[in-house]
């Protein structure tokens, strides 16, 4: 969380932007938040101890988040963008409902191992990597 912390201060004063206790907030409240929230989600959350904070400032502190790399902006089918935390070393992937549109994270190291290779046999350095997998989850299939 320290570090998380250094990175997003380096990166506002980078860009002449000013260290808010309400940015730090937010950012506390994202690292510590499950993943794959909206900005109106995490606003939601943030509501009920820190009335305080309005919506734009959750969205532009996330747009912040994203630029600096802290966190990832994701886009599963729905027109939502969702933020996880972006960490280089964590390969996980993702299933996601159409119907209920709930998203579980999984980490296979099989899959892990045939994209490298898939990589490799292409002369390909990788940066990162996705896999999302759409369908109905257990509790949507009975209809
Ligand atoms: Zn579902
Ligand atoms: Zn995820």
């Amino acid at each position: 969380m320290a570090k998380v912390k250094d990175l997003f201060r380096d990166y506002l004063a980078k860009h002449g932007l000013k260290v808010t206790r309400q940015r730090e907030i937010i950012l506390e409240g994202f690292m510590s938040s499950p993943s794959h929230l909206s900005a109106e989600e995490l606003y939601l959350r943030l509501r009920k101890d820190h009335p305080n904070i309005g919506y734009a400032t959750v969205y532009r502190t996330m747009k912040l988040l994203a630029d600096s790399g802290i966190a990832s902006e994701r886009h599963f089918g729905d027109r939502q963008t969702r933020y996880e935390p972006n960490t280089s070393e964590d390969h996980h992937y993702h299933l996601i409902c159409n119907s209920c549109g709930r998203i579980i994270e999984f980490e296979d190291a099989k899959i892990e191992t045939l994209l490298q290779q898939t990589a490799a046999d292409h002369q390909f350095t990788l940066s990162h990597q996705r896999l999302e997998l759409y369908g109905l989850c257990p509790s949507c299939q009975g209809g």
